[in-house]
């Protein structure tokens, strides 16, 4: 096979029209198998968690390759169906209807992603806050009635939000509300931690490398395409979206190994009230939308770190989000800031990833 033939991997981090995030892809072929000894192969587009997926399976023959895929797809689709808040048999939809009247017993994931959303909410000073439903109900009538909400509207929604008002019991494995009418909603978190788990699932299948992009939060791991040294991510320009999907020009490209990238934005996803946007990302402490930021990207060892990190940057601002990833060792962000600047930030060590 000349090495013409070979699979030419080429991805690009673009905005999709429902998740306002990222994807990527993968041309000329879904499958490619070398003399070497190994096969890649793409998964193409699947929709799952309401978005598209993506998967890349990089084995030493193509059935274990393309059993590490169905084997991520799997476990996306699990983490999918109990912590989805549009589902109402959900998890997650229990603990919503019934958390504040008693304590609901969970599963492992659940309670893990629950546990990991308080870590970061605790993290992040409560700029990320898996309880933030209420809110987001909130923002989301002011749209339907082309009206921002009242004081006394956002501070009721705000006294039913609170990560310290989600009561934890790791012995019995279940989720309490502290005050009525709160509401869970894992948007800002439930992708990267799917991912996460996918990368664990394809690496007990035997996959020796790969790449999940749910939405636009991607992992990558292990060995990258052939003939190339790490795996290539484009980060599409967030000033130049013409409302198709892939169709915006690209800011950079971010060669990875071994690690996560993330983007949140108010550029896609946001209501109109007025003919003003609000972002769908909401500052519990003040009940409005950050505003400063159109796009945020992380860079990170794991998904759910990325995943988490963008939400929490997006409501901090630049100052207030960059000094938390300057913090983190293995964490890196590139901001864009609002029109009409749309001034370009990377934090110190960005530029080790930038191409
Ligand atoms: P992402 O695209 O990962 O930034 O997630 C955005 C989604 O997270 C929103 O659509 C909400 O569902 C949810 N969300 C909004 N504000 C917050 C917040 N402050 N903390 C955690 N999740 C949030
Ligand atoms: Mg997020």
């Amino acid at each position: 096979m000349s090495k013409k033939d070979r699979i030419f991997i080429e991805i690009i981090v673009g905005l999709l029209l429902i998740t306002g995030a990222v994807y990527f892809f993968i041309k000329p072929r879904r499958e490619s198998v070398w003399l070497s000894g190994r096969a890649d192969v793409d998964s193409g587009k699947r929709v799952v968690m309401g978005t598209f997926a993506r998967v890349i399976g990089v084995a030493a023959d193509s059935d274990t390759a393309k059993r590490s895929i169905e084997a991520a797809l799997a476990e996306i689709t699990r983490v999918d169906e109990l912590m989805s808040d549009y589902k109402e048999d959900s998890e997650i939809s229990e603990v919503n209807r019934d958390g504040f009247e008693r304590a609901v017993k969970v599963s492992e994931p659940t309670y893990e992603v629950l546990q990991k959303a308080v870590e970061f909410s605790e993290l992040t000073g409560g700029a990320f806050d898996v309880t933030v439903g209420a809110l987001v109900d909130l923002w989301r009538s002011a749209e339907e009635m082309n009206s921002v909400p009242s004081d006394a509207e956002l501070a009721e929604a705000r006294s039913r939000v609170g990560y310290d008002k989600l009561i934890l019991d790791s012995n019995e494995m279940t989720v309490r509300f502290a005050a009525e009418g709160m509401r869970l909603d894992l948007g800002g978190i439930a992708k990267g931690y799917a991912i996460d788990r996918a990368v664990e699932a394809m690496q007990t299948e035997g996959a020796m490398g790969g790449m999940i992009d749910i939405g636009g939060d991607i992992r990558c791991f292990g060995a990258p395409p052939e003939g190339k040294e790490r795996w290539r991510i484009g980060l599409q320009d967030s000033r130049a979206v013409g409302g198709e999907v892939g169709q915006g020009q690209i800011l950079m490209v971010l060669e990875l190994t071994d690690a996560a990238v993330a983007t949140s934005g108010d550029y896609q996803r946001f209501v109109v009230i007025g003919g003003q946007r609000y972002s769908h990302i909401i500052d519990a402490e003040s009940g409005y939308s950050g505003g400063e930021l159109t796009s945020v990207t992380i860079i990170a060892k794991g998904a759910i770190e990325a995943d988490a990190l963008a939400t929490a940057v997006s409501v901090k601002g630049v100052e207030g989000g960059l000094a938390l990833v300057e913090q983190r060792k293995e964490a890196e962000a590139i901001l864009v800031t609002s029109a009409p600047e749309y001034e370009l930030i990377k934090s110190s060590g960005a530029e080790r990833f930038i191409e």
